[in-house]
């Protein structure tokens, strides 16, 4: 069988636990939607087409509040787009009313760091719409190794002074660079390289609570790519149930929740 196309996701899913890779990429069980997943696609949405837009009545003087509005409203006007898949979700008033007003947070969090990066850039002498395009990124590109059988999609690419860095965008809690998050890093550096045929200077994953946090790019970040990569090819080479063990753990069920898969592991409890 040829190795099937791996992602961050699917590896990071894989170590988690094989028994839900095997559900998820080879059985390709249907899973539930969670508002986690609609509110990340969403943001990812607003991040996205607000370097789309027309900066057009936007100068040094007005920027700073029209661009703040207009984050706003695309917030607005996205989340109402999906209103019906929202309210499946069978949430609470109140409780879509707190994700709503988090989600606002982040973008604004979001903006509030974009701008300070445009008013250091106009303090250097750029205008506006100089430092607007120059930090303008790339978005949500996507990249496939057909020599590692491995994509993935990156949200943002910068090509700042020189500097070309990969970003991810996070809607977690803590802030902080996992080892999950470090090999999706990993792994989208890989596959810059791959294309690009030159190393990008940093990867980091934009927490929209906080700020963004990077990584040098290095061998030995690219070399733990290829090295997961390579375990993932070996590990799934077949597709028997059998060979791909359960790992219980708190990701099996938790206080508001449980696994996609939980009554496929233990029944309906
Ligand atoms: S319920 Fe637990 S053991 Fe079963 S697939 Fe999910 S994480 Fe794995």
């Amino acid at each position: 069988m040829a190795p099937r196309i791996q992602s961050p996701s699917s590896i990071n899913t894989y170590k988690q636990c094989p028994r839900k890779y095997y559900y998820s990429y080879i059985e390709k069980l249907p899973t539930k939607p969670n508002i986690h997943l609609i509110r990340g696609k969403l943001v990812h949405t607003v991040l996205e087409d607000l370097f789309k837009i027309s900066i057009e009545d936007l100068d040094n003087s007005n920027y700073n509040e029209k661009l703040k509005n207009r984050i706003q409203n695309m917030l607005v006007i996205e989340w109402k787009k999906n209103e019906q898949q929202l309210k499946r979700l069978g949430l609470y008033k109140d409780d879509l009313q707190f994700y709503f007003d988090e989600t606002m947070l982040m973008v604004l969090n979001f903006m509030n760091n974009f701008l300070y990066r445009v008013e250091s850039r106009i303090k250097k002498g750029e205008s506006f719409r100089e430092a607007f395009k120059n930090l303008t990124p790339l978005t949500e590109k996507k990249y496939i190794s057909y020599e590692h059988k491995v994509q993935g999609f990156i949200d943002a690419i910068e090509e700042i002074d020189d500097e070309i860095s990969l970003i991810d965008y996070k809607t977690s809690k803590t802030a902080r660079i996992s080892s999950e998050y470090k090999l999706q890093l990993a792994i989208y550096a890989l596959l810059y390289n791959e294309k690009h045929k030159k190393m990008p200077h940093k990867v980091g994953v934009n927490f929209l609570k906080d700020v963004t946090h990077y990584l040098d790019v290095d061998e030995e970040l690219l070399k733990l790519a290829r090295f997961e990569i390579e375990q993932i090819h070996m590990s799934t080479e077949t597709n028997e149930k059998d060979e791909y063990p359960m790992k219980p753990g708190p990701l099996c069920r938790w206080s508001t929740g449980q696994c996609d898969f939980y009554n496929h592991c233990f029944g309906k409890k």
